[in-house]
């Protein structure tokens, strides 16, 4: 072969070389993002199945004064805290703030319905000094005020939310208000579709509000929701079939006294607290188990 065809072939050998490498190159690229997009694709399909069972997780309490379920522990019942001439069911939002300082200043320790379980049905410890905060109907006020008072003070709350309400009505908590509290400690729990009277429905109406409220919620916020508390507080001899059936698994009345396992898990007191409360009613409320319920 002379030179100059062996620097052809040399040349086109380099080119083909060249060609091949460019071509696998390319192809294992492609390979690798295709690669990639399966893997996001179906990390999005997981996401909101793992975000479904996770609330804020309970927290272990260990000091020297702890109680255990045998004890009874006071759920405040509020609704609106807000300011209404003559409505005794709207709490002025000073009084709410003067309520939780009171709290605050007296070593309280405000629990998630998550841990009140843990303690009514594990025996889970709580502190000596815990307290519930529960706000019924889910009024734009409790985000308005209430929530900022209860994370001023570092504390939690539940609210059992009308779920025909939501996103409905300027004076109703929205969703994205709902997301808000729920990522910052806050229960977001059932109080039925309509604010139905449970104890005039039958077991069949009882059970298609209890299950629909219940998966209203858990789409907007992506978790399991677990409690109710039975609007005016009334329920009839089929409610608790109901509630257990619609996946609940523990439920609250406005029965006057503080709450414990001898009244069930689907039957608890409630402590209300009206505007016609002062602070020292607060503190008589909230200081014996067997406060005068008059
Ligand atoms: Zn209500």
């Amino acid at each position: 072969m002379r030179l100059k065809n062996k620097v052809i072939f040399l040349i086109l050998g380099i080119i083909l070389i060249a060609g091949v490498f460019t071509y696998y190159f390319n192809n294992e690229k492609l390979t690798s993002q295709k690669k990639t997009q399966v893997i996001s694709k179906n990390q999005e399909k997981k996401i909101p199945q793992e975000n479904k069972k996770k609330r804020n997780k309970p927290r272990e309490f260990q000091n020297t004064q702890l109680i255990y379920n045998d004890k009874s522990i006071p759920v405040l019942m509020y609704h609106s805290i807000d300011y209404e001439k003559n409505n005794e069911l709207r709490v002025p939002k000073e009084q709410f703030r003067q309520q939780m300082k009171y709290l605050k200043d007296n070593g309280y320790t405000t629990l998630t319905l998550d841990e009140f379980y843990n303690f009514l049905i594990n025996n889970k410890p709580v502190p000596l000094k815990s307290i519930i905060v529960t706000l019924d109907d889910g009024y734009k006020d409790n985000y308005i005020n209430a929530y900022k008072i209860l994370k001023e003070f570092g504390f939690n709350a539940t609210v059992f939310v009308i779920t025909s309400t939501i996103d409905k009505d300027g004076s109703y908590l929205t969703s994205s208000e709902l997301k808000e509290m729920d990522q910052n400690g806050f229960d977001v729990e059932s109080h039925t579709v309509n604010h139905d009277k449970l104890n005039e429905l039958t077991y069949e109406k009882q059970y298609r509000t209890l299950k629909d409220s219940r998966e209203c919620i858990e789409k907007i916020l992506n978790k399991q929701v677990k409690y109710i508390a039975y609007p005016f507080g009334k329920f009839n001899n089929y409610t608790q079939k109901a509630t257990v059936d619609a996946g609940y698994i523990m439920a609250f009345t406005t029965n006057s006294g503080w709450a414990n396992k001898g009244q069930g898990t689907y039957k608890l007191n409630r402590v209300y607290i009206s505007a016609n409360h002062d602070i020292n009613e607060f503190i008589r409320r909230i200081t014996n188990a067997k406060y005068n319920l008059n």
